[in-house]
């Protein structure tokens, strides 16, 4: 860092509500702590944002020093996108979260996480549309797309964002929806953090005074059995109805079948909708129940460990079949760790029938988002490190003939820019038009990959 850099940096200090940190000290050390073990250079210094202002004053700076900028919330992106080895916004300390229940809606600070909203509308009865952790960045989530248990009843998390609030690279900060900034708010809802800092959300909640879900683990023997069973069953049930399912490796090593079932629907029909799936095969352990949504969301929890060196892939399939489910169980009987695993999401029900131009996110159709997804523990080992990136490229390889174009934008890796155009199909000009208006010279070029510029443009 150059003298004027570090003047700069500490009169930025000065102006924050908030703090800056630098590594050795402790806030650093937690604000780098994210869910994927950081890999590279890690940042210079972190700017501990408690207001809009303090986020426009931290962009200023980064931009006068030229430094490269990245915002943390969560710090649940997979491929650690939160980190930079410039300057990090961290908005953790901005998660505060308001019900107005006549409304039905919450007001989301940038840094809240999906535990922090649930906290506050559960007890309500009311459930706001998250992923299936609760320890995921709402904004994240909801900026990139947002699958979860609620999908097929109301959709992505992101056709559920009313309102956003938004600090622009050049300093402004405005508020994004419908009626006001509507091509920011068009943009924001699919293509990320790319377009500035959200400091603040309205989401819509809705009336769910109680899931029936749980967690059913059955040997691996019977992945096939299991899986096709879960495909007949969800075949032609309510949009109430979502499954999660999984291949991993359970807590002794061995692989496992997961089954997630979760049903949104009329409490008094949730048992009989649930009981087919404790049938699919041998229950090795688990049970599914009637529990505030909220908790529904805790199945997850035992399993999810801070700071593990992952390799990750994604694809979209049109639907789960025997080809496919061979394709799983074959790559999980070929897994290279018991870190390996394989995932997926549902899209169906009112996710799919948002029209596509209603909003950046580019895929609206039923689909099956498969999750590949290789943790270890240990770096140092340069053939551990290779056997599993391998693991990962060889199972989305044997997806390949299967895959719909693009990909998941919150899954694909840093620089993948040939599939993210892909993933945001008929949209893609659109989006890239609104980056160059929004973010011209790119200060956000750490979120999901979306050049400033791009060649395919039609109008170019
Ligand atoms: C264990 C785990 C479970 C997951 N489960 C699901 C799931 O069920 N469904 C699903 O759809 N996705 C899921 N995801 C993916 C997750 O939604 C994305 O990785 C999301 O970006 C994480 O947000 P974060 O704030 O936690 O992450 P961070 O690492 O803090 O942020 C990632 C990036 O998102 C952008 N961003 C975050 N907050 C803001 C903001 N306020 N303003 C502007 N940009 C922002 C920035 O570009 C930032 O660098 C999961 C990820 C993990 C690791």
């Amino acid at each position: 860092m150059t003298d004027l850099i570090e003047r700069k940096l500490h009169r930025l200090a000065g102006k924050l509500s908030g703090r800056l940190s630098r590594p050795g000290q402790q806030l650093y050390a937690a604000a780098t702590a994210i869910w994927a073990k950081p890999v590279g250079r890690m940042p210079s210094v972190v700017a501990h944002c408690q207001t809009p202002e303090d986020v426009r004053a931290a962009i200023q700076t980064a931009r006068d020093c030229e430094l490269p900028l990245s915002v943390r919330a969560g710090g649940h992106d997979w491929a650690g996108r939160a980190l930079c080895e410039g300057l990090v916004i961290d908005l953790s300390g901005m998660n505060s979260a308001v019900v107005d229940s006549v409304k039905r809606t919450a007001q989301v600070a940038g840094g809240a996480r999906a535990s922090d909203v649930l906290a506050v509308a559960d007890p309500l009865g009311l459930a706001a549309v998250t992923g299936s952790c609760s320890s995921v960045g709402m904004a994240g989530l909801t900026l990139g797309g947002g699958y979860g248990s609620l999908i097929g009843r109301f959709g992505l998390a992101l056709d559920n964002l009313l309102a956003a609030e938004v600090v622009l690279a050049d300093g402004r900060i405005v508020s994004a929806r419908q009626d006001s900034e509507a091509e920011l708010f068009w943009a924001l809802r699919g293509g990320g953090g790319n377009f500035g800092v959200v400091t603040a959300m309205q989401c819509r909640l809705h009336d769910v005074p109680n899931v029936r879900s749980g967690m059913l683990l059955f040997p691996f023997g019977e992945a096939k059995a299991v899986l096709e069973g879960c495909v007949s069953i969800t075949a032609n049930a309510p949009e109430e109805l979502t499954v999660q399912l999984g291949l991993a490796g359970g807590p002794d090593g061995t692989p496992l079948a997961m089954v997630v079932p979760t049903w949104c629907g009329p409490p008094e029909a949730g048992e009989a909708r649930l009981e087919p799936f404790s049938k699919l095969g041998t229950v090795v352990a688990g049970a599914m129940d009637a529990m505030s949504y909220g908790d529904s969301l805790a199945a997850f929890d035992p399993f999810l460990v801070i700071g593990q060196r992952v390799f990750m892939e994604s694809c979209w399939l049109p639907a789960l079949d025997g080809r496919s489910i061979d394709a799983f169980i074959e790559a999980i009987a070929n897994a290279v760790s018991p870190g390996c695993a394989i995932f997926t999401h549902e899209c169906r029900g009112a996710a799919s029938r948002v029209p596509v131009e209603a909003t950046a996110f580019g895929l609206r159709r039923d689909h099956v988002l498969v999750e590949i997804l290789a943790t270890y523990a240990d770096r140092s080992n340069p053939v551990d490190e290779d056997q599993h990136r391998r693991w990962v490229q060889d199972t989305l390889d044997a997806f390949s003939t299967m895959a719909l174009p693009g990909g998941y934008p919150n899954f694909l890796p840093s620089g993948d820019v040939e599939r993210a155009m892909k993933s945001y199909g008929c949209n893609v000009d659109r989006l890239i038009k609104a980056k160059r208006h929004y973010d011209p010279d790119n200060v956000f070029g750490s979120a999901i990959p979306l050049p400033a510029s791009m060649r395919t443009l039609a109008a170019e």
